[in-house]
């Protein structure tokens, strides 16, 4: 920059100096001949005045010096002149311009090449009464003799030029260097800021403008100052949690490059060196995981899925992160959680097997003893024992069935007309649905792939909580439809509905919301949960409608 501005400005001074120098050249010439012009009409009115018809011809003339004098007749002839010519042998001299002009009582100056003296002059001519007749005085000079003055001062105006020009040059070089030097110091402060340095003072007193620009910079590098110290301050807390909440955290780019591992991850996959701007695979060649991270970088498809890592068994959630190109995995040990699931489940399923047989055996003696009984005092107990039995065992069947379920291990399915076990389940419920005057409606038809005492639990429990639920005199309808490819099953009831609020946990084990109501239609609170785990273990499709007051839609798409 500093170059460029000491080329321009030394180029700007000469160009003006040249152009100074061609315009002062030209002016002094052209007042140059205007004063010429003026000196040759001022000789010729002097020579006229002096010119009387006894003039001695030849001294008169003789008197011009530089000055070229001429005596020219009335009809043109060249009586006299100043330089040595022979004088007849000039041509008639009426037709020149200056002594037409003469003639005609408007004389003026001018200028044109001489044919005699081959030479351009500047000739003036006054017309003076000589006699009875006239004659032409005229004065010349050479133009050359102008001009001469001129070019004689050229050589020094080219001194001064090339002095001028001298003097510029450092001018320039001193000029440039001087505007350079604040706004170096700009770049210095701005270079010291890059490096994290920050100065609150301005750099110097003779640069308004840039002292506004180094106090703006000060200000600017104030609070960029004070916001990298609080990104920092949160980098720090942000690293603190990430690298304790015992979880594996790993953010990876668009293109597969590692540019977030906490060291809860590091951990899990036993790495000790810093992956980050690395590839996944130098952290881990768990398939399912890079498959996971690849296909939601490219689709945007998020994941939930478990891996086992050494025996330790993790839930991985693969995100992508909302305005960013990164994607995002969580793993989470459950080991434990799923340990202690499974012996929960265990212990379910034992004590349920346990508690089943010796209640069938209270069953079956109370049963005996209600036959023998003939007091009825006492037959009025047993039936009580007979009906609170009887809800154990339905109860103790349910946590069988739900146990079944959830370690089930392979399905067997077969072709199952939907309708078929529809009939079946009303044929069972018929008794409890006249009971209540309930209106049974079943519409369409359709096959399901699945085990057939699945599809029965599944339609008696949707059935079941739907006369259960239900007004005395309400209506049910089941109805099974296409949808694209697949069948859709909805159980409708105009019963009691389920409020918003409990609509998300009435899947939960033992969860209800009329206990009451439940417990005296021989509910269990594990329907609904029996129902989720056949939908789930089929991988169908669960979803729930319900008003209050109004009645409740289940609907299974298969
Ligand atoms: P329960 O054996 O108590 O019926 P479920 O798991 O089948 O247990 O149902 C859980 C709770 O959901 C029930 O206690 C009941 O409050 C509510 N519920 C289920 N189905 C319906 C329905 N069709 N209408 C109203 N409430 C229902």
């Amino acid at each position: 920059m500093k170059k460029r501005l000491f080329s321009y400005t030394l180029l700007i001074v000469c160009t003006g100096l040249v152009c100074f120098f061609i315009a002062s050249v030209f002016i002094t010439y052209t007042n140059n001949i205007h004063f010429a012009k003026e000196a040759v009409i001022e000789t010729a009115r002097i020579y006229a005045d002096l010119f009387s018809e006894s003039t001695d011809l030849e001294a008169f003339v003789r008197a011009g010096n530089r000055t070229r004098i001429t005596v020219i007749s009335s009809d043109g002839r060249v009586l006299a002149d100043t330089r040595p010519l022979d004088v007849s042998e000039l041509a008639n001299h009426l037709s020149r311009p200056e002594i037409k002009a003469a003639n005609d009582g408007t004389p003026s100056a001018f200028v044109r090449y001489s044919d005699t003296l081959h030479m351009e002059l500047i000739y003036y001519a006054v017309k003076v009464p000589s006699g009875d007749s006239f004659v032409f005085i005229r004065a010349a000079i050479p133009v050359a003799q102008v001009g001469g003055y001129l070019w004689r001062s050229v050589p020094l105006l080219i001194l001064v030029l090339i002095l001028v020009i001298v003097i510029s040059f450092f001018f320039a070089r001193g000029m440039a260097g001087r505007v350079i030097i604040p706004l170096d110091s700009v770049y210095q402060k701005l270079k010291s800021l890059a490096k994290g340095e920050v100065s609150k003072s301005p750099i110097t007193q003779s640069y308004e403008e840039i002292n506004r620009i180094t106090l703006e910079i000060d200000d600017i590098s104030g609070l960029l100052q004070q916001n990298i110290d609080n990104l920092r301050g949160e980098k720090l807390k942000l690293d603190y949690i990430l690298n304790n909440i015992g979880d594996g955290l790993i953010a990876v780019d668009k293109d597969g490059t590692v540019s977030l591992a906490n060291t809860g991850v590091l951990r899990i996959f036993g790495s000790s060196e810093d992956v980050i701007g690395k590839k996944l695979n130098y952290l881990t060649y768990e398939k399912a995981l890079i498959q996971a991270i690849e296909d939601c970088g490219t689709r945007g498809q998020s994941a939930l899925f478990e891996i086992t890592i050494d025996g330790s068994i993790f839930l991985v959630t693969v995100k992508r992160l909302p305005d960013t190109e990164l994607t995002m995995a969580v793993l989470s040990n459950v080991t434990e959680n799923r340990e202690n699931a499974k012996r929960r489940e265990e212990f379910f399923a034992n004590a349920s097997h346990e508690l089943k047989t010796p209640l069938t055996a209270i069953k079956g003696l109370n049963e005996l003893t209600m036959i023998n009984s003939k007091d009825e005092s006492i037959t009025k107990y047993l039936s009580g024992i007979a009906r609170e039995t009887d809800r154990m065992l339905s109860l103790i069947g349910d946590m069988l069935k739900l146990s079944e379920l959830e370690n089930s291990k392979g399905l067997n399915p077969v072709p199952v007309m939907l309708r078929r076990t529809v009939d079946d389940v009303k044929e069972t419920l018929s008794s409890l649905m006249a009971d209540r005057a309930i209106l049974f409606e079943a519409d369409g038809d359709g096959e399901v792939m699945a085990e057939p005492g699945h599809i029965y639990e599944l339609l008696k429990n949707l059935i079941e909580n739907a006369v259960r639920y239900n007004n005395n005199g309400g209506s049910i309808k089941v109805v099974v439809t296409r949808v694209n490819k697949n069948h859709m099953l909805t159980v409708s009831d105009t019963g009691i509905g389920i409020s918003s609020a409990e609509q998300t946990r009435i899947f939960e084990r033992f969860y209800r919301v009329e206990k009451s109501r439940s417990q005296q239609g021989g509910g269990t609170g594990l329907g609904l949960s029996i129902v989720k785990h056949i939908c789930t273990l089929y991988d169908w499709k669960l979803s729930l409608k319900s008003k209050p007051g109004i009645g409740t839609e289940i609907t299974v798409l298969f």
